[in-house]
Order: C-alpha cells, then sequence, then structure tokens
C-alpha cells in the first residue's frame, strides 16, 4: 500500500487516500473540540512582523478540522479571518480575467463535460488564426488584458503546435489602446518538453482542474481517453514546473466527490508543490459542475450548498494565505458578491464559454462548455466591483516583470504589496475607464483612484502613479507598472 510523502513525485503517495481518510476521522472527531479549533484559527490569523503581516497557513489536517466544524460562532470567525487575510495581502483589489475557447475538439469521454468524445450533436469547432484574431479584438474592446486560454484534448485537432501558433496570435494583436498581456492556459496534461514549449510561448499561469482527487470516481468519471490515466494528470504540475512554469493553478470541480475529501487532496496538492518545489500554487480556481448541453448537474449526488461553497472557499483562504483565489461566471452575482469577501482575488467578467463567442452578438449556446450564470458586461461587472468597495485591477505586471513563482511570493510576503500591486491596479483601471468604460463607471472609478491613491505609503511611489495616471487620462500613453 502506498505511504504517504508530500515530497514523492508519485500520485498515491503525495495525494494518498489512506492519509485522507485518517484526516477525515481526525476532523470528524475533533469538530466539537472548541480548544483545538481555537488554536488551529490563532495558528490562521495575520500577524504583524517588521517586515509586514505574515500569515502561516494551515495543514490539511488542521484545515479539515475547520471544514468540518459546525460551530455557528466558529464559521463566523473563519470567515472573519478569511476577510483579514484577503484585505492583508491582496488588499481589496480583484483581479479581471475572461476564458477565450479555442477549440471543442476532444477525445476524452468525462461524464460531466459537454465536450465528451461521444456527444455527436454539438457543433465542432477550432478557432482558424484569423478568427483568434477577431476573438482577441473583441475582447480587448470590452477592456480586457489577461485571457485564460481553453482548449479540449485532441493531438489531431488541437495539437501543441496549434495552441502556441493561438498564443502568438493573441500576443500579436493591439487593436487601439488595446493589449493582451498575460495568456493564462486550462489545456490538458501533457509532457514536460511541451510544458517547456508553454514556458517559452510565454504563457502567465498553467491551469489544470484535478477535477477530482478521489482516484477511483476519476476512473469512473474518466472512463475513456487519455484523460482517464490518474497518475499522469495528478502528476501534470511537477511535470509543468520541470518544464520551467513556475506558475501553476490547482482546482477541483465541486459537485464530483465528497467535498471534505476534495479539500483534504487539494491542500495535499498545494503542500505537496511546495515541498518538491519550494513553491506553492499560484492560483486555486473552485469550480462547482452546471448544466450544458447533454449534462445534468444533478446527475452528480455530490453538489453542495451555497454555504458549503462559501465555507470551503474561506477555508482554502486560511490554509493557503498566499495563493490566489479565482472564480468565474459560472457562478452568479450573488454567490461571487459573497466569496468576493472570504478570500476570492480573481474574476472572470463578461465570459463567453462557446469556441467563437465573443464575435457573436447574442450569447451563443451551441458549443457552451457549460451555462454562464453571471452574465453582466465587463463595464457592468467592473461598476459593480466598486460599488462593493473592491478596485477591479488589469494589471499582470508581476508575470511580466519576472515576479513569478517564489520572487511573487516574496513581494507578497513582504508587504510590498501596497507599494505595487496597489498603484498597478490603480493605473490599469485608469486604462481600462479611459478607453473603454462607460460615462457613471468612468465618474465612480475616477473617484475611488483619488481615494486609493493616497493609500500608497510610500510619497515617491505614489507621485509617480498619480503623474502616470494623469498621462492615461491624457495621452495614448498606456503600461505602465511598478
Ligand atoms: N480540456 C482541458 C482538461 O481536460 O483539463 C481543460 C479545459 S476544460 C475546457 C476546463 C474545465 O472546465 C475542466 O477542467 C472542468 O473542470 C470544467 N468543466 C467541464 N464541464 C463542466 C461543467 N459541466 N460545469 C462546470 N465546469 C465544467
Amino acid at each position: 500500500m502506498a505511504v504517504y510523502n508530500p515530497k514523492s513525485l508519485k500520485a498515491e503517495e503525495f495525494i494518498n487516500d489512506e492519509e485522507i481518510r485518517e484526516t477525515l476521522k481526525y476532523a470528524e472527531e475533533n469538530k466539537n473540540n472548541v480548544e483545538l479549533i481555537d488554536s488551529i484559527l490563532k495558528k490562521a490569523r495575520p500577524y504583524k512582523t517588521e517586515n509586514g503581516t505574515k500569515c502561516d497557513g494551515l495543514t490539511h489536517r488542521e484545515a479539515s478540522v475547520l471544514l468540518a466544524c459546525e460551530i455557528p460562532e466558529k464559521i463566523e470567525e473563519i470567515y472573519k479571518i478569511a476577510e483579514e487575510i484577503k484585505l492583508a495581502f491582496y488588499g481589496n483589489r480583484i483581479v479581471m480575467f475572461a476564458p477565450l475557447y479555442l477549440s471543442n475538439y476532444c477525445v476524452n469521454g468525462c461524464l460531466y463535460c459537454p465536450y465528451h468524445m461521444k456527444n455527436k450533436h454539438i457543433p465542432r469547432k477550432k478557432l482558424t488564426q484569423q478568427e483568434v484574431r477577431d476573438e482577441v479584438i473583441a475582447l480587448q474592446d470590452m477592456g480586457h488584458k489577461r485571457l485564460a486560454i481553453e482548449a479540449g484534448e485532441d493531438p489531431v485537432n488541437n495539437p501543441i503546435e496549434y495552441i502556441l501558433e493561438c498564443i502568438k496570435t493573441i500576443y500579436s494583436v493591439h487593436h487601439k489602446n488595446g493589449d493582451i498581456r498575460r495568456v493564462n492556459v486550462n489545456i490538458a496534461a501533457t509532457t514536460v518538453e511541451n510544458y517547456r514549449k508553454l514556458k517559452e510561448a510565454g504563457i502567465g499561469t498553467y491551469i489544470l482542474f484535478q477535477e477530482t482527487y478521489h482516484k477511483q470516481s476519476y476512473l469512473e468519471l474518466h472512463p475513456t481517453g487519455p484523460k482517464h490515466d490518474y497518475d499522469y494528470h495528478t502528476e501534470a504540475m511537477d511535470r509543468a514546473m520541470e518544464g520551467g512554469i513556475d506558475d501553476v493553478g490547482l482546482g477541483v470541480l465541486f459537485g464530483l466527490e465528497m467535498y471534505k475529501y476534495e479539500f483534504a487532496g487539494l491542500i495535499m496538492h498545494a503542500e505537496h508543490l511546495e515541498a518538491v518545489h519550494g513553491v506553492g500554487p499560484h492560483t486555486i480556481s473552485v469550480p462547482r459542475v452546471k448544466h450544458a448541453d447533454d449534462i445534468d448537474p444533478s446527475a452528480f449526488d455530490n453538489s453542495i450548498s451555497d454555504d458549503i461553497f462559501a465555507k470551503i472557499t474561506a477555508c482554502i483562504r486560511l490554509a493557503v494565505p498566499y495563493t490566489g483565489m479565482i472564480i468565474s461566471t459560472r457562478e452568479s452575482e450573488q454567490v461571487r458578491e459573497k466569496l468576493l469577501r472570504l478570500g476570492v482575488s480573481q474574476v472572470s467578467g463578461a465570459s463567453r464559454t462557446s469556441v467563437g463567442g465573443y464575435t457573436e452578438a447574442e450569447r451563443p449556446h451551441d458549443t457552451e462548455q457549460f451555462d454562464v450564470s453571471d452574465q453582466r458586461t465587463l463595464d457592468e461587472v467592473v461598476s459593480w466591483l466598486m460599488d462593493n468597495g473592491h478596485i477591479p485591477s488589469f494589471c499582470t505586471a508581476c508575470y511580466r516583470e519576472g515576479r513569478t513563482g517564489d520572487r511573487f511570493m516574496s513581494l507578497c510576503k513582504n508587504g510590498q504589496i501596497l507599494n505595487c500591486c496597489h498603484p498597478n491596479a490603480l493605473m490599469t483601471l485608469t486604462e481600462f475607464l479611459v478607453d473603454y468604460a462607460s460615462e457613471g463607471t468612468r465618474e465612480k472609478g475616477y473617484k475611488l483612484i483619488e481615494q486609493e491613491l493616497k493609500k500608497i505609503p510610500n510619497e515617491k511611489v505614489r507621485e509617480i502613479a498619480r503623474r502616470n495616471i494623469e498621462d492615461i487620462k491624457n495621452s495614448n500613453k498606456r503600461d505602465f507598472r511598478f
């Protein structure tokens, strides 16, 4: 039987079934152990040091105890700490992005995804380079600067060369003042060599959702195709890091398996990356299974309520305080509003999950990967974020200044965020307001920026940011960054 070892490179040793079961048992036994829960909460709290605020995070066992706890006052405390951590490391900034679907050709048989190979009635589509260009122009015209490209797995229709060509095309498009400055990639698990090619193509984060950490369920949910190989899929992030990609994004598709099992697996995966590569995941996504073409979410009997979903999000925030958290338009405005306070730092806006969807006047459904709950425009999402006290940020500076992997984490850990990320957020928001926003949003944004500039502690940085913002307003100069 496999023995738990976070440093191992073997899937069944670093995501160890026995360790997860022991963890769940321990969590269940201690879910009313107030003394233990208080000590875990104490450990999770941010604290001040000479170099700014720090946080120690939680182990998968500690975090699992919090997730199991059902004492209302303790849950409130978890939420409060999650919000404190979010504000300490990410401030009130929310990074914006959009998915771009390149191709829905797929040879896998994933039971929850409408792109599965046996689905014969959805049209199969793959963007040509001209279509990629048109989609990117449409996205730039909304104001997007950061994309996550998505594709099914198909070595014939979507080989790595196709993905690389699309990335090149995306970066080459500059429509009016538009620019895509960071392309994150969400494609199937691949080889070290291919990860190296993606790194050379200048990608930001490599994102791959585990779907489920439960091996038996994984095998049943992926009955056919290359994705059936649980070990190859689970070990993908190690290959990505070996290929030189140091920002990787984890995720679980909640609803497929028991959430407590998934949660423990997810935190163990983060611990594994930290133990082996010295840097944890750059982001964690929390997608939930949605209705789509021939997919009925109720076919999966592990769906979770909005309250449990919020608790999971907050517990992830406490366990891995320096990891960004992403929530997509799979969730409604109401759910997103709640989760933003509990630690989410990145949201998508105005997403279309169909291949070629951005160039269509109406949101097309025929090639959609899942139903979009939040259907507002980017301008509406930006305006709403500001109404709720957040700063929508279109910043991509860290990756372009080489602050990836542990270099990003050290910026975070040294409390330099307010002198760096904060002015970058304000400058990129100004770009959005000047180039793409409606009048109402622009007015609201300028007021917010004026207030937020005052929060930059370093006087010199504050003055430069102010000057750059004026330059953006009065000229076509763009892309300032710290
Ligand atoms: N094909 C790639 C792979 O296999 O990893 C990744 C791209 S896929 C377009 C992106 C993600 O969408 C999947 O990893 C899955 O978690 C999610 N997804 C698939 N079907 C979904 C559904 N019905 N509802 C919500 N999310 C879904």
